[in-house]
């Protein structure tokens, strides 16, 4: 491990960042990043994906497997991540494990969702190299019951139950998760359901975070507004002595958002423009990293400047690169760059890594793929990484 001011660190140094991949396997992701960095291969895919997810097709599960879906997940069940929790520990990258399901329907799955989760609390408690598991709540819960609750409307009395039942839901896990020491993440969604979702972190932070964080909410920084929320959020800690969980991240689903907004006629929730989103989200770094006695940050963000950004602020303050307080995320099989180079140099730095059945994942591959695309035709951020250790490795000429 080498220590390091924050200045020497180097994100381009992709030797250090595919140091884990043989030459095949590097190859291999190689090839895939070149085939979603083309819009219409990743518009086809989509299609097919989204068809084959509803009408099961025997051999659409290994073909997503042997293609896009190790890439971007741990596997199909929990035991089938202990080797990739292992693997990223041989580069001194942690584990924070996603069980991939989204927007449910019935009881039954909001409780299976529940019982997933909680088995992944214990998997996580009995394995040093997983400080917590993230969860979207729309696994527990219907989403028209968020979406009402966002609006202000009025729940019907079977609504209500369905709220409380989901209340109850959300207590155990966080029961759980502070009676094991692990921590639960709770992923940011779409605007017009957050209300609620905030609410219900915001109410149950300050009871399970005392004396470490053990409940983060999700703050997403496209978003208007959201570096004021983050401010009231430590006032709250500060007055109520917890500590603030903050996971920060740019935000995932701005087209949708925009779409939707124009459609219905309200105003625009995302900032103008990516520059703005950029300025409030390194405001909320900045801000997390000078309150970092209150707030326990984790920087979800595959930009090397917000990421560089903490390490330099960290080390203005001279704080301990290890700081428990001052963690780094990325999603696995992105920006290795920075996980490793971060993990490299000792900063307490994690893989996301999201499992469950292929078809379970589909939206979350979706994203990924759409994320890797070139609109302006030049290379996508992971694939120019990809191409440089190519070249490095004299698998491609420059
Ligand atoms: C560990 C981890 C956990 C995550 N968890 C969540 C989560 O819970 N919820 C969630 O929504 N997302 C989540 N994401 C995804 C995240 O929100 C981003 O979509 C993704 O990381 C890309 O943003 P970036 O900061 O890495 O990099 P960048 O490439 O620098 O930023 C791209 C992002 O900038 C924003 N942006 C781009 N253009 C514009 C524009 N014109 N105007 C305004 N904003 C613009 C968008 O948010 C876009 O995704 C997570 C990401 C990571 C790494």
């Amino acid at each position: 491990m080498e220590e390091t001011d924050g200045q020497t660190l180097d994100f381009s140094n992709t030797e250090l960042a595919f140091s884990h991949k043989s030459d095949r396997e590097l190859k291999k992701t190689y090839w895939l990043f070149r085939f979603m960095n083309q819009p219409a291969m990743v518009r086809i895919g989509n299609v097919l994906g989204n068809f084959a997810a509803r009408f099961p097709l025997r051999l659409f599960d290994p073909l997503i497997k042997e293609t896009i879906f190790y890439q971007f997940c741990g596997g199909t069940s929990l035991l089938e991540c202990q080797h990739v929790v292992d693997r990223l520990y041989t580069k001194r990258a942690l584990t924070i494990l996603d069980f991939g399901v989204e927007a449910k329907d019935t009881e039954d799955d909001f409780n299976r969702t529940l019982e997933e989760s909680l088995r992944a609390l214990e998997f996580a408690a009995s394995n040093p190299n997983v400080p917590g598991i993230s969860t979207k709540l729309t696994g527990y819960v219907p989403t028209v019951v968020l979406e009402k609750l966002h609006a202000g409307e009025v729940l019907s009395a079977h609504e209500q139950i369905a709220w409380e039942r989901f209340e109850e839901r959300f207590v155990s896990l966080c029961n759980k998760a502070q009676e094991l020491g692990v921590s639960l993440f709770v992923d940011a969604e779409e605007s017009w359901i957050q209300d609620p979702i905030d609410r219900l972190v915001d109410k149950y932070m300050p009871f399970y975070n005392k004396e470490k964080p053990i409940v983060y909410n999700t703050y997403q920084l496209y978003r208007k507004g959201r570096l004021e929320y983050l401010k009231n959020g430590y006032e709250k800690a500060e007055a109520e002595q917890f500590i603030l969980g903050a996971k920060l991240v740019r935000g995932a689903y701005m087209e949708k958002e925009r779409q939707r907004a124009k459609e219905k006629g309200y105003e625009d929730p995302i900032l103008p423009n990516k520059e703005a989103t950029d300025r409030q989200y390194d405001d909320c770094v900045r801000f997390c990293v000078e309150h970092c006695d209150r707030v326990s940050l984790v920087n979800s963000t595959h930009n090397s400047a917000s990421t560089k950004l903490q390490t330099e602020l960290m080390a203005a303050r001279n704080l301990p690169n290890d700081h428990p307080h001052l963690n780094f995320s990325q999603l696995l099989g992105m920006s290795d760059n920075l996980t490793f180079n971060l993990a490299h140099h000792g900063y307490c730095v994690a893989k996301y890594v999201p499992y469950g059945p292929v078809r379970e994942v589909m939206p979350y591959l979706t994203r990924r793929a759409t994320e890797n695309t070139s609109i302006t035709g030049d290379m996508s951020r992971e694939l120019k990484l990809l191409h440089t250790e190519m070249v490095r490795r004299g698998l491609l000429k420059a």
